[in-house]
């Protein structure tokens, strides 16, 4: 059996096998963080308590003017009623009108502004409780395509990975102590292939001797600048 096609192919496997590993761990990730969705959240609960509390002053506003009118409108029937008849009592009444009048007049000034306040305040919650819900929504579809893929890489673990015990089982003991030594320390590349004359993995060049030798089945060469398997297809 040639040893470097085998650990070839072992390398193969173990970098499938970690691609998906990442990439599961990767789509987790992506799930359990929403912060685009708290952010929004708390968006919408700002503008609701910004609502809320500019509908209070509203009502707190149109509750004084309607106690003002009618005071008013008490006032101005004792004026017209006929039961008074002092003067002096009629210019008291008369210009506790006119005062009435003149707070009313104001309370309702302050009451049109508050009312374009609060209609901002109304668009601004309605825009939050848009945006929340085209993320939940977007959110969903976009979870649903990683679950997917998530469920698919899953699924390709066994194969890969009985695939690789079955390669294992065959490769000489020590031979593979020394690849998954290398595996280790070399960031997950134990063997390197040859590319255009270079080590593809630290891309030093390789003497024609190296490459020869390589060729060989029977022999491991290792590259003289990584350390790593030389493997030629
Ligand atoms: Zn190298």
């Amino acid at each position: 059996m040639n040893e470097t096609f085998s650990l070839y192919r072992l390398q193969q496997l173990d970098s499938q096998r970690i691609q998906r590993l990442k990439r599961i761990k990767q789509i987790d990730q992506i799930i359990a963080s929403d912060k685009a969705i708290q952010k929004a959240q708390s968006i919408l609960q700002k503008a609701t308590v910004a609502l809320n509390e500019s509908d209070k002053s509203l009502e707190d506003l149109r509750k004084r003017t309607e106690e003002r009118t009618l005071k008013l409108k008490l006032a101005q029937a004792k004026l017209y009623g006929g039961k008074v008849s002092a003067t002096k009592e009629l210019q008291d009444l008369q210009a506790e009108s006119e005062a009435l009048r003149r707070i009313i007049k104001t309370l309702e000034d302050e009451q049109m502004q508050l009312m374009e306040a609060n209609d901002l305040h109304l668009e601004a919650k309605k825009k939050a409780e848009a945006d929340l819900h085209e993320l939940l929504n977007n959110k969903a579809s976009e979870n649903s395509l990683l679950m997917g893929e998530r469920e698919k890489l899953k699924q390709q673990l066994p194969k890969i990975n009985s695939q690789r015990d079955a390669l294992k089982s065959q490769l000489n003991a020590k031979l593979l102590e020394e690849y998954e030594t290398l595996f280790k320390t070399k960031g997950g590349v134990a063997v390197a292939e040859i590319f255009d004359a270079s080590c593809k993995a630290c891309g030093v060049e390789l003497s024609p001797t190296d490459i020869q030798q390589v060729a060989n089945p029977n022999v491991i060469i290792k590259c003289r600048s990584c350390g790593r398997i030389l493997y030629k297809a």
